[in-house]
């Protein structure tokens, strides 16, 4: 074996990525993964962790107003960002160190290139080949720009993660988790936000009572939406930011111009057409349930997959892969069925299994469903009116759970448990013979 040869070459030291070179590594593979940018990817650098950072501080902004309505003699403060950024970017930098010592620990080869393939099994990064057993494409996806005049103009959301200040008008674009998220910080964070949606409902594959409390409870913030909003162009003048929409409105004044309209797999100029690697017409790697792809030994994981885009998702499908592929266990592959999935928003909601609509469809009236709408305890006493929403979506004669969509404050964190519980095959029965902890919002998911 020559100082190139590798059992396993990883492109992408995101999510995915990383986390099959370390399963590889542990189970005695000689692995290389190549990243040109930061290590960690979209979520330690411009995803999950800055925007969960984003979403905490927001969450303060609010409690303060909240502490001074119940009774604290405090004035709500306003967010000095240079500080806040300066803890967000050490938190990242202590991710990034950490990452470096388990490379050197599992003696994995960190290569600070981009790799192209120059065969299946060959990896060029500039001058330099690899020659690999296995390949795995792990390179993610990026934030897509709209082919429309001016859309160019603005930033993306990892241009959000790039500000060190907060804009004053800002114009959100999409109706996605991520432009839900950044404009639910901005706003508690003190800027005038609005939000356009080309359609007219909020995160459309969520249950539909999710995406319609979170209207409601964004509204109440003081988010403008402005549903069936799609722009045409975008143009920048003295006053700022100006849309022009597809209804033929207009829409000038923003400070700051966000687009966040979806995401685009980096799957192009690394020679994949070259290899006869199949692309779907998205662009994405097309992969099979094992993670394979139609050239033997080259694997794909991932945003780069467009299977669902989630941190875990990339996790949990590298770790199995690596146990396959290294770990003799032959049968090891990622269960897509009912994954948890939480959005950060204020409040905060989670969905894991089918939503009704979809249940309906599938089931027909053998579907019930049990909604429990409710007043949390620090929303009483702060004399807001903003409920919670907790359903339960059951199915057949011993209605099995086969849904739980939650928003409402610490939907983020109930969830985790309820997932096991879907996962497990739990019956509305179970659920009624779970004893309650109280008083906690949870406790309604037992309660129904
Ligand atoms: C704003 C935002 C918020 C998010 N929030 C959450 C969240 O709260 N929870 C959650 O679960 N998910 C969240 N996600 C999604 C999550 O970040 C992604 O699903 C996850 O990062 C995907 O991991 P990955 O390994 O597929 O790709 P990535 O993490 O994107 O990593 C791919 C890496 O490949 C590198 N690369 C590209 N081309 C090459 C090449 N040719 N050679 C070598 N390397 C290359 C890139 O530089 C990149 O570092 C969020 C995403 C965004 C954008």
């Amino acid at each position: 074996m020559s100082a190139s040869d590798f059992d396993l070459v990883v492109l992408g030291a995101g999510s995915g990525g990383i986390a099959m070179a370390i399963r590889a590594a542990r189970h005695g593979a000689r692995v290389a993964i190549l990243e040109p940018g930061a290590l960690g990817g979209t979520c330690v650098n411009v995803g999950c962790v800055p925007k969960k950072a984003m979403w905490l501080a927001a969450e303060l902004a609010e409690m303060q107003q909240i502490a001074r309505e119940v009774g604290f003699s405090l004035t709500p403060g306003v967010l000095d960002w240079n500080t806040f950024i300066a803890r967000r970017q050490g938190y990242i930098a202590n991710i990034h160190v950490s990452y470096r010592r388990r490379f050197a620990d599992l003696g994995i080869t960190l290569l600070h290139e981009r790799g192209v393939f120059l065969a299946p099994n060959r990896i060029g990064i500039g001058d330099r080949e690899l020659n690999a057993a296995h390949v795995l494409i792990a390179t993610g996806a990026r934030p897509q720009r709209p082919a429309i005049p001016g859309g160019e103009l603005g930033i993306d959301s990892d241009g959000f993660f790039a500000l060190r200040a907060c804009p004053k008008r800002v114009a959100v674009v999409g109706s996605g988790y991520i432009a839900i998220e950044l404009a639910g910080v901005l706003r508690a964070l003190g800027a005038e936000v609005t939000l356009f949606a080309r359609g007219n409902r909020l995160l459309r594959p969520f249950d539909h009572d999710l995406g319609d409390t979170l209207a409601q409870a964004m509204r109440e913030r003081g988010i403008e939406l402005a549903f069936d909003s799609r722009p045409v162009a975008a143009a920048k003048d003295p006053d700022g930011y100006a849309l022009s929409l597809a209804n033929g409105a207009a829409a000038p004044g923003f400070d700051e111009l966000i687009w966040a309209i979806g995401r685009t797999p980096n799957a192009a100029d690394m020679g994949l057409e070259r290899m006869g690697i199949a692309l779907d017409t998205g662009g994405h790697v097309v992969t099979d349930e094992w993670q394979d792809t139609n050239v033997p030994n080259v694997h794909a994981i991932g945003d780069v997959t467009g299977r669902i885009a989630l941190t875990p998702v990339a996790i949990a499908a590298s770790r199995r892969l690596a146990d396959r592929v290294f770990g003799g266990q032959a049968g090891a592959k990622l269960d897509y069925a009912n994954i948890p999935t939480v959005v950060f928003s204020h409040p905060p909601l989670g969905t894991v299994g089918l939503t009704e609509e979809a249940a309906r469809e599938r089931y027909g009236d053998a579907v019930k469903v049990y909604r429990s709408r409710f007043r949390p305890m620090l929303v009483a006493l702060a004399q807001h009116e903003e409920k919670t929403l907790m359903k339960l979506v059951c199915t057949g004669p011993d209605e099995r759970v086969v849904g739980v969509h939650l928003i409402g404050a610490a939907a983020d964190e109930i969830l985790q448990g309820f997932a096991v519980a879907l996962k497990l095959g739990a019956r509305k029965a179970d659920f009624d013979a779970t004893v309650a902890i109280h008083p906690t919002s949870a406790e309604e998911l037992v309660l129904m």
